[in-house]
């Protein structure tokens, strides 16, 4: 697999009748404290040199969307006008990836924080993708999105997601639960592991997965869904797409002996 398209902020690979687009909704700047150590102090600023630039982390948002014989479906939608001034820049990116939002007819999320939900609606009750007729929620995130004001304009378009769940054809819902309760992966044509928030750090969280995310509801288990998925992309000889990877969004996993690596997908 190889990147068949790249412009300003996306990135396109190809697998069978199916092609991903990494589309980036901008960055966000967070502070340093995110970084955990295990057990959940925050990380010694030392151990941090590869991650933080001007004292802080630039956080990469990025949403993909998956084109095929069945329609087009995104899956996360960035953060819209709900979160930063510097982020919400997926229909941007689309644009200039050659994709109307109108084309987007099901949503797949997951999880429900804000930057993955935002770009669903705007803050004056309209949605953002008219003509998607579903958007599918994890079941054990399914509360904490309905509790979201600002997603009342999508509610009545909701289903529940479970693992094995085929999205569409080609498409399986894979449970990676840790970040959330939640938390979920999509498998793309057995090939392509689009792993949400399994790296929220990948200048560190290769060389050492133990070190979480601050919202991280469940630490230990993100550690443990974090190291299985490597070994799982390594074994299976997966690419991997995450939200949180640097551009391109996708790439490959080694495992260094002491660690893990993360090699990002060049044109050729
Ligand atoms: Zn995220």
């Amino acid at each position: 697999m190889r990147l068949i398209r790249r412009g300003q902020g996306y990135a396109e690979v190809q697998l069978g009748d199916l092609s991903v687009i990494a589309l980036s909704d901008g960055e966000a700047e967070m502070t340093a404290d995110c970084a955990r150590a295990p057990g959940g102090g925050p990380l010694a600023e030392a151990e941090m040199t590869t991650t933080l630039v001007d004292g802080k982390i630039q956080l990469q948002v990025f949403a993909f969307l998956i084109r095929g014989p069945e329609g087009t479906m995104l899956i996360d939608a960035g953060a819209g006008d709900a979160w930063r001034a510097t982020t919400g820049r997926l229909i941007e990116t689309m644009v200039a990836a050659g994709v109307s939002p109108d084309e987007v007819d099901q949503i797949a999320l997951t999880h429900t924080h804000v930057d993955h939900i935002g770009g669903l609606a705007r803050a004056d009750g309209s949605r953002v993708f008219r003509n998607a007729r579903r958007v599918l929620v994890p079941t054990e995130e399914l509360g904490m999105f309905r509790a979201e004001p600002h997603m009342a304009p999508v509610l009545s378009l909701v289903l529940p997601l479970e693992q094995g769940d085929g999205v569409m054809k080609g498409v399986v819902a894979i449970n990676a639960p840790g970040h959330e309760a939640g938390h979920m992966a999509f498998l793309i044509d057995g090939r392509l592991l689009i792993w949400g928030d399994l790296v929220h750090l990948p200048h560190l969280q290769f060389s050492r997965p133990e070190i979480t995310w601050k919202f991280d509801a469940d630490p230990v288990l993100a550690t443990a869904t974090r190291r299985a998925l490597f070994d799982r992309a390594i074994a299976e000889g997966l690419t991997v797409a995450g939200a949180h990877l640097p551009y391109p969004a996708i790439g490959r996993v080694s495992d260094t002996g002491q660690g893990y690596a993360f090699h990002p997908m060049g044109s050729d």
